[in-house]
């Protein structure tokens, strides 16, 4: 995506009026009071709304929201249950000062099942000025310390495309398990598992509380498109 996937988010921010978004505002309770919904914040803030979507992965809305009344039995044993896409992937990005590879003749792209690296491809921007590759590294990988991390992504990338590997401007890698993504929990699931599931396309709570986000989308769910699909479903009952 031409600009980085970071624009479509800056794009759509300015779109909206600065108080309108709340940063580092973590919900952490969702209660029906009269006809109205009382949502509550880890900050200690508490806002009054119509109406909430909830857009945040099912299974940690699951896990860290406290909903009052408490939502249907159905739904309750669902939400746990359904895949983030990606949760738990440790991606990695390499950036270069020149593309020797392309001037080398290589794509840039890889898959292997021996050493660190499973997946890589040709990170370089639109623009052409910045250079590198992103990719995935074996889910074990995780026990290792970004330090020892490096050195086995280049040590497998040397011995494919040479010395020239070896002096990277930046390495970076992160580990995709924290608090807004998997809550800290490794459980291996199908891959979007429960995905788009019937319970996900209802309202709660009187007509009060809706579902959207990527994991709840009918199609290309856990992907941005199914994010971008669900995000239309739902604006289109209000
Ligand atoms: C490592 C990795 C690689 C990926 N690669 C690709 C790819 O190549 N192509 C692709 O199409 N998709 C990819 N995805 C998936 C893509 O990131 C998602 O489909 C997309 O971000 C979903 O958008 P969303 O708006 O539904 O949810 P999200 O982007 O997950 O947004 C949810 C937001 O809710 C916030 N949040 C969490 N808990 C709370 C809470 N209690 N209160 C308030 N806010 C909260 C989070 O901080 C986050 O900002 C990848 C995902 C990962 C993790």
């Amino acid at each position: 995506m031409a600009g980085g996937t970071q624009m479509l988010i800056d794009t759509l921010a300015k779109k909206l009026s600065p108080e309108n978004i709340k940063l580092n505002t973590k919900i952490t309770a969702l209660k029906e009071v009269e006809n109205e919904l009382s949502v509550e914040t880890s900050n200690g803030s508490n806002f009054k709304a119509d109406k909430a979507i909830i857009c945040i992965p099912p299974q940690l809305a699951g896990l860290q929201i406290k909903f009052s009344p408490d939502l249907p039995d159905n739904l309750t044993q669902i939400l746990p249950t359904v895949q983030t896409w990606m949760s738990g992937a440790l991606k990695f990005v390499l950036e270069y000062a020149a593309p020797f590879w392309r001037n080398n003749g290589y794509s840039g792209m890889l898959y292997s099942h021996a050493g660190i690296i499973m997946e890589m491809y040709d990170h370089t921007n639109f623009e052409e000025n910045k250079f590198g590759f992103t990719g995935f590294l074996s889910g074990g990988a995780s026990a290792y310390s970004q330090e020892v991390r490096k050195e086995f992504v280049l040590r497998q990338l040397a011995e494919l495309l040479g010395k020239e590997i070896l002096n990277p401007v930046s390495y970076s890698d992160k580990v995709w398990t924290d608090e807004f993504v998997l809550a800290g929990n490794q459980i291996i699931q199908r891959p979007h598992q429960n995905n788009g599931h019937p319970l996900l396309q209802q309202s709660y709570l009187n007509g009060k509380l809706y579902f959207s986000g990527t994991e709840t989308a009918t199609a290309f769910a856990g992907y941005m498109e199914g994010a971008v699909i669900s995000a239309m479903k739902i604006s289109d009952k209000f």
